[in-house]
């Protein structure tokens, strides 16, 4: 757990993924045949196989929503883009890390939205929801200090330790963090594989799956598989049908989100492979959302295209939550598959 530990707490949002994709790479050295970085900073990582071997393109994204510098005020409070998708709700009271470029420094500070505390506001007041442009960073120095090692366009993410708590691990950047630990493990234990193995850790997934987009064009797979969370809303004041997925149920083999629909016979032989492994897996429909599959399916000529799931309670918060059992489980059936091979492919 401590290469996730690492994973997690690195920061990395969408166009700033360098020290993830470091990370990484140190730790693919001598364990992949080819290890590169293209012009958008996606990490390529090539295991080679047979002559002839069918090519299967793993991706998983290293990016996490965060924020950009938009603009610093003459008090020195600092306005923020959003890259991703975050909730307000889940906003207030944050600690967080600007990537001060022009001093270097990791400055420490905290996030709050505009508007007065609970002492003092009308219940009115209180009960409104601010919106993302609301919000602003509070670094406790005075203004010049902030202009002298702040500018627009530095990289702003949230901080969180990330926590094992046994058969559950929380923290923040699960996504797709845990996507990159499960490509890892894979590619550690795959011995002579039936597919060349490309996996692709992606740059830019949360706004717009660009990175998994112009490495498919790259590698040219017969087969996509994306490795991503999804959600697990089996936790109080949702109904059942509601869930998605059950943290600790196993790995989530995608029917269908809002990018992609799963390749129907992709997703059979996952699902007859992990059945005849005994390997525990769960079937998923999600209403809204999209992984890099939706990039790798409509590249090209299009390319069949599935992904495996790691069930994740609160999704794009700093409190994700993701079952050991089903990071395993994932492991399992993507090595497996990978290496076994499929007859589809053949002749
Ligand atoms: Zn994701």
């Amino acid at each position: 757990m401590d290469l996730l530990k690492r994973l997690s707490e690195v920061a990395g949002v969408p166009g700033r993924e360098e020290r993830v994709r470091e990370i990484i790479e140190t730790e693919l050295e001598g364990v992949v045949d080819e290890l590169s970085t293209d012009s958008m900073g996606n990490l390529h990582a090539v295991k080679r196989a047979g002559d002839g071997a069918p090519r299967a393109m793993v991706a998983a994204h290293m990016d996490e929503i965060g924020f950009y510098v938009k603009f610093v005020d003459d008090k020195g409070f600092l306005r923020l883009q959003q890259v991703g998708g975050f909730d307000p709700r889940n906003l207030f009271a944050r600690q967080v890390i600007v990537h001060g470029s022009l001093s270097g420094e990791e400055l420490l500070g905290v996030l709050n939205p505009g508007g007065k505390p609970i002492h003092i506001s009308t219940p009115e007041e209180r009960s409104k929801v601010p919106l993302l442009a609301d919000f602003y960073v509070d670094l406790g120095l005075e203004p010049d200090e902030v202009k002298a090692k702040v500018r627009i366009g530095d990289m702003v993410t949230l901080r969180q330790e990330f926590l094992d708590l046994g058969k559950v691990v929380t923290g923040k950047a699960l996504d797709d963090r845990t996507g990159c630990w499960i490509a890892i493990q894979t590619l550690k234990r795959l011995k002579d594989p039936a597919f060349e193995v490309h996996a692709v850790f992606t740059t830019q997934e949360e706004v717009g799956l660009r990175g998994a987009l112009t490495s498919a064009y790259r590698v040219e797979p017969d087969i996509g598989i994306a490795l991503d969370t999804t959600l697990a809303v089996d936790t109080p004041d949702i109904k059942d049908h509601q869930r998605v997925t059950k943290l600790g149920g196993g790995v989530g083999i995608k029917v269908m989100d809002s990018s992609a629909i799963s390749t129907r016979w992709l997703l059979d032989e996952f699902l007859e492979l992990a059945e005849k492994r005994g390997i525990d897996h769960q079937l998923e429909v999600l209403p809204l959302g999209g992984t890099d599959a939706g990039a790798i399916q409509r590249s090209r000529l299009g390319v069949p295209s599935i992904t495996l799931s790691t069930p994740s309670r609160y999704v794009h918060t700093v409190t994700e939550m993701i079952s050991k059992s089903d990071l395993e489980a994932a492991v399992a059936l993507l090595t497996a598959y990978l290496q076994e091979g499929t007859a589809r492919l053949e002749s």
